[in-house]
């Protein structure tokens, strides 16, 4: 009976004082009954109180609330015809990331996959291309993934904010976001700010390229983020990027594509049926 030997030796080991007088001032009992809760946690049961349900549950297909996950980590970008507003985060609060990925499609069972994947070559114009490269004759293509300040309640279309009869402007509402950025997204937003400023310091609206059957374009809304116009919106901003910040930006970094090393690279290049072509790319 090795358990009740245990509880026999229970007052000469060295446990927390606190334990020890409550062992030693219990009643002689049995030693099974040491092992068990306090009496004390035996709570009485109080009448719960009756929760009535008149909330408003109402929703609808374009409810946000209905789509969104719990902790996930959503990507900052407009619908056709419509504009999202962001502004990227102070970079000394995490810095965009970046990496080369390939998009690489295999036969999983019979569905075809798609999936993003880190490039082995290193980046900068003098890497040596590594397996990955060669094997699918084709550099990995450099991206950037930053978490921004999406605004949620500013103009769908153009936006913009908009003051109220009063003169005031709305109190903005926002989510923590993450863009996606090509290295000629990077060009056109390096453009943007002022000679004295930087794209950290703006607000930018993102809306679907004209003419074009996808990309985006970028353009500059305002000289000033508008979330740092008062210190409890800044407070607030850093206390909702702070998930996405925490473990080195796992969830931001997770978004440029799944890091493979050779061997695993072989291995899913044996699936392979073929790259994914941009166009396809949106819901990767
Ligand atoms: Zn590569």
């Amino acid at each position: 009976m090795p358990i009740q030997q245990f509880d026999d030796d229970f007052e000469n080991l060295p446990v927390q004082s606190t334990t020890k007088s409550a062992a030693a001032a219990a009643p002689a009992v049995s030693t099974k009954t040491h092992t068990q809760k306090p009496v004390e946690n035996e709570e009485e049961e109080t009448p719960k109180p009756k929760v009535s349900d008149d909330e408003d549950l109402a929703t609808d297909f374009d409810d946000e609330k209905v789509y969104a996950r719990t902790g996930q980590l959503n990507q900052c970008r407009p619908d056709k015809g419509k504009a999202a507003r962001f502004a990227f985060i102070p970079k000394d609060w995490f810095a965009p990331q970046t990496a080369k990925n390939h998009f690489i499609e295999t036969l999983d069972g019979k569905d075809v996959k798609k999936g993003r994947y880190r490039c082995l070559t290193p980046m900068g114009a003098n890497a040596e291309p590594q397996f990955c490269c060669v094997a699918v004759d084709k550099d990995g293509d450099v991206e950037v993934v930053a978490l921004v300040v999406r605004y949620t309640n500013a103009d769908p279309v153009s936006g913009k904010y908009v003051k109220d009869a009063e003169g005031n402007w709305p109190p903005i509402e926002f989510e923590i976001q993450f863009v996606r950025l090509s290295q000629f997204n990077m060009r056109q937003i390096k453009k943007l700010p002022d000679e004295d400023s930087d794209p950290f310091k703006i607000d930018i609206v993102m809306t679907n390229a004209e003419g074009r059957a996808f990309g985006y374009e970028f353009n500059r809304k305002s000289n000033a983020p508008r979330w740092m116009g008062d210190q409890a919106k800044i407070d607030e901003v850093k206390a909702a990027a702070q998930k996405f910040i925490k473990d080195n930006g796992r969830k931001l970094r997770s978004k440029l594509g799944q890091k493979l090393n050779l061997t695993e690279w072989k291995a899913l290049l044996s699936k392979r049926v073929g790259e994914s072509k941009i166009e396809n790319l949106e819901e990767l």
